[in-house]
């Protein structure tokens, strides 16, 4: 069966996203929009994950834990885990490699930790919109050792994108999917560049205010909806 997704959502946790963007109402406007599939990818933070999930299985829509982590090449990699206690594994290890910087709040915006109601229960106060010291390889390796997979984030934008940074996909990364934002069009962004015929070019929204969510306009062909089947699907 088809289901829509949209692979990459931020929070209220990250800076650069609106204050509304809490777990209720995501999930509830990633309902209300017919997604099937949400995945949160907060700047190099979890801290919202367990919170949107209980949402969304409340709500019926099937939650990846997911990360955006910026790379010391300072390359956006969208990371999907297969559970929270995976998801929160790489937060560790990502936490523990970012600069020692605290977030200047009215520079960047706030970063709220939420809980399931919605209740802010705290602030990150480490600056998380900032390259870790792990490179993409290391981030790559870790999540595929955690079960998840790595899909490199908007990379037909002109910075922190795998092919503005390092001008190609090392051969080496088994990556299948490379994510586009939602006004590129893949066949013209694919036809001039012949070198990336190998991948798939998927489309989320990473967005940062509630209306930006995607609508039904991403699918996945799935036998079950399961998040095992979604990263299997995208291996
Ligand atoms: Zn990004
Ligand atoms: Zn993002």
């Amino acid at each position: 069966m088809r289901y829509a997704f949209d692979l990459h959502i931020h929070s209220a946790l990250s800076p650069c996203a609106e204050k509304d963007m809490t777990p209720n109402n995501i999930v509830n406007m990633a309902a209300m929009k017919g997604l099937d599939i949400i995945a949160l990818t907060d700047h190099n933070s979890g801290a919202n994950l367990d919170a949107a999930r209980r949402c969304a299985e409340k709500a019926g829509l099937l939650f990846i834990p997911g990360m955006e982590v910026e790379t010391a090449e300072e390359v956006h990699l969208v990371c999907l885990l297969p559970d929270i206690a995976n998801a929160l594994e790489l937060n560790r290890h990502v936490s523990g490699a970012l600069p020692a910087i605290e977030n200047r709040e009215d520079i960047f915006g706030s970063q709220l930790i939420m809980d399931e109601n919605d209740i802010v229960t705290g602030e990150e106060k480490q600056m998380l919109i900032t390259a870790t010291r792990l490179t993409v390889d290391e981030i790559y390796l870790l999540v595929r050792s955690l079960g998840g997979i790595v899909i490199p984030a908007h990379v037909d934008r002109p910075s922190y994108s795998i092919i503005s940074n390092l001008g190609i996909i090392p051969e080496n990364l088994q990556i299948r999917n490379l994510e586009i934002t939602r006004n590129c069009d893949k066949y013209s962004f694919k036809a001039a560049r012949p070198e990336l015929d190998r991948f798939c070019l998927i489309k989320s929204s990473d967005a940062h205010s509630l209306g930006d969510i995607l609508e039904r306009e991403s699918f996945l062909e799935l036998e079950a909806l399961t998040v095992q089947n979604v990263i299997d699907t995208l291996k």
